[in-house]
């Protein structure tokens, strides 16, 4: 499309600090693709503001929005609408603004991790998942993972953090879904459970907190690993899990794959994602 005019349809994302955020880039990308007429920009919103923002956007007529760090628990309780999904995360990253005036709320995150695992090859649910981490990234995939029957272990640092993760999801899961436990930190090198999935959902292995979550040099050859970082896309657990031969997943296909929900409500088009679109988002091209 020729610039910005009266009819292209606005969305964006919200957060504080906003600038890193690799979502600009992403669904202006797929708009030049798709050669819809829309625009997707960076929305700084302080902690505070979030309300006074999403009514101001909506008054604009932007067609909705993405909530990130530190919005998405307010999101969601701003949203008039929520999904299930949002209701077990009790946390929004995707609004959609409707013609009423109301905010529809959804957290696309577990969603996108399921669909990048499949997208790679891999059922989620053909086994018992280990995932690491009790924070709101562990909950959207392990709600997503029981959601699907799979039987999930979490291991976090903090004990009790994931105790009250497992008791939360546990009262919102469908009836017959197996309940969440929650096993020891100390030992989740031992796989407790016997996982076919270990998903690191912990901040460990960022740039800045350099490290793995676990050692998995007596895994069994089966198991899969999942790393939700993505910056680096290739993390220190993902290579040494390559180097024991065994099955690895990025987490960048995780925020490619949530990326695709919001775009189709607001512009109309559920986008694809091409083999070199990890590369140019994660802009490691
Ligand atoms: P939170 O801050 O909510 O949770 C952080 C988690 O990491 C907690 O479980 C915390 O444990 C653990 N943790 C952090 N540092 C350490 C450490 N040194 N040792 C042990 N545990 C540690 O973050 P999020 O859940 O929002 O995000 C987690 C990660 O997931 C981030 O790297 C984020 O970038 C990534 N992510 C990826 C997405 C994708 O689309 N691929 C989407 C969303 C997030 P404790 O409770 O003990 O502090």
């Amino acid at each position: 499309m020729d610039g910005i005019g009266g009819g292209t349809r606005l969305a964006g994302v919200v957060g504080w600090p906003v600038s890193h955020s690799r979502s600009p880039a992403l669904h202006n990308r797929w708009l030049r693709r798709y050669g819809v007429d829309g625009a997707y920009v960076p929305l700084p919103v302080a902690p505070g503001r979030l309300e006074t923002a999403l009514r101001g956007l909506q008054a604009a007529g932007f067609a909705g929005v993405n909530v990130t760090l530190p919005h998405k628990e307010e999101a969601y309780r701003l949203s008039d609408v929520a999904s299930p999904a949002a209701h077990r995360c009790r946390a929004v990253n995707t609004l959609v603004f409707d013609a009423d005036g109301r905010l529809h709320g959804d957290n696309t995150d577990g969603q996108g991790f399921v669909d990048s695992l499949r997208a790679a090859g891999v059922d989620p649910a053909a086994g018992p998942a280990l995932v690491l981490g009790a924070g709101g990234a562990a909950r959207a995939v392990a709600a997503a993972l029981q959601d699907l029957g799979a039987a999930v272990r979490i291991a976090n640092r903090d004990a009790t953090r994931a105790e009250r993760l497992a008791a939360s999801l546990n009262e919102t899961a469908r009836p017959g879904a197996p309940p969440i436990r929650v096993t020891d930190w100390e030992t989740r090198a031992d796989l407790p459970g016997r996982p076919a999935l270990l998903v690191n959902a912990t901040a460990i292995g960022m740039a800045g907190s350099p490290g793995t979550p676990c050692d998995v040099e007596h895994a069994p050859h089966g198991l899969v690993v999942c790393d939700i970082v993505y910056t680096p896309r290739r993390t220190r657990l993902l290579a040494e899990a390559e180097m024991r031969g065994l099955r690895t997943v990025e987490g960048i296909g995780m925020l490619l794959h949530q990326a695709r929900i919001g775009h189709a409500a607001w512009f109309g088009v559920l986008p694809a994602i091409d083999p070199d679109l990890a590369d140019a988002v994660a802009g490691e091209a």
